[in-house]
């Protein structure tokens, strides 16, 4: 039996992380962590600064680097000890905490990079309309992309940098903190855009400091505090959790929100 996306009753999920641990030093930036996403879902990561969200990117992309120890898998296939070619070709993308891949280059040339990387085969008029078409979905103005990334404005070149993510054409794309430095106007845009994006068939892994927007998108929610899942639910289930307001707000927040 399939669904209205495809996905076979019974398919392993998109994504399951079995016990990841990453040690610097004495630190385990991601300690035992655990979760599972279904094919389809925006998945939201949230967690205090440090708590090793942007190490669990790096551990299911091996960008730059792999787990320690524990196991990623992807459509049900082992993927932690894979290249990070090898990781995007099978389908995965990811951005990063910052604004473009190359400020240097021009908007074209980001998203051209990211094509000719990325797990499309084809000849090169192909890779133009994919190149075009991700700019497209992500609204870049047609005037805009011959110009160097680093003379566009901050929302420019984070779309520039989604772009380039859509041009490798995956099935399971992890954002890390797209709305930081936004304006409000451009957060409502950015969660259109994250909402067209997963209703073109892709799963979306999100990690969002910016509350509003991660608890109006995911499905899911997983809060990391040191490391660890502190709690994995619905938004409205995970944002009462008394747990998560004390590793946000600390006990004296915690008894605050009691008391309003
Ligand atoms: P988050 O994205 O949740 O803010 P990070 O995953 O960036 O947190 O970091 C988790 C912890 O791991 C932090 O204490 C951070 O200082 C540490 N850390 C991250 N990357 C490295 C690294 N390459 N070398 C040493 N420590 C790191
Ligand atoms: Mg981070």
């Amino acid at each position: 039996m399939t669904s209205a996306r495809g996905v076979r009753a019974g398919a392993p999920p998109i994504l399951a992380v079995d016990r990841v641990t990453k040690r610097f030093g004495a630190l385990r930036a991601v300690d035992q962590v655990s979760f599972r996403v279904e094919t389809g879902q925006v998945f939201g990561i949230a967690g205090p600064n440090g708590s090793g969200k942007s190490t669990l990117f790096n551990l299911i992309t091996s960008i730059p680097f792999p787990a320690d120890d524990g196991r990623v898998l992807y459509h049900g296939r082992r993927i932690e000890r894979l290249q990070p070619h090898r990781v995007c070709r099978l389908g995965i993308a990811r951005t990063f905490q910052k604004d473009a891949d190359f400020p240097t280059l021009t908007v074209r040339e980001n998203v051209r990079l990211a094509v000719v990387y990325g797990r499309r085969d084809g000849v090169d008029g192909d890779r133009v309309s994919a190149m075009e078409a991700a700019l497209d979905t992500v609204g870049v103005a047609t005037e805009d992309r011959d110009r160097p990334a680093a003379e566009l404005s901050v929302f420019t070149r984070k779309r520039v940098m989604v772009a380039s993510a859509l041009a490798t054409d995956p099935d399971l794309l992890l954002l890390d903190e797209p709305a930081s430095g936004l304006s409000k106007p451009e957060v409502a845009e950015l969660t259109d855009l994250i909402r067209q994006i997963n209703a073109q068939g892709i799963t979306v892994l999100l990690i969002e400091h910016v509350l509003p927007l991660l608890l109006s998108v995911s499905q899911r929610l997983l809060v990391l505090n040191q490391g660890r899942v502190l709690t994995e639910g619905t938004p409205d289930a995970v944002i009462r959790d008394e747990r998560v307001i004390e590793a946000y707000l600390g006990s004296r927040g915690r008894d605050a929100v009691r008391a309003a």
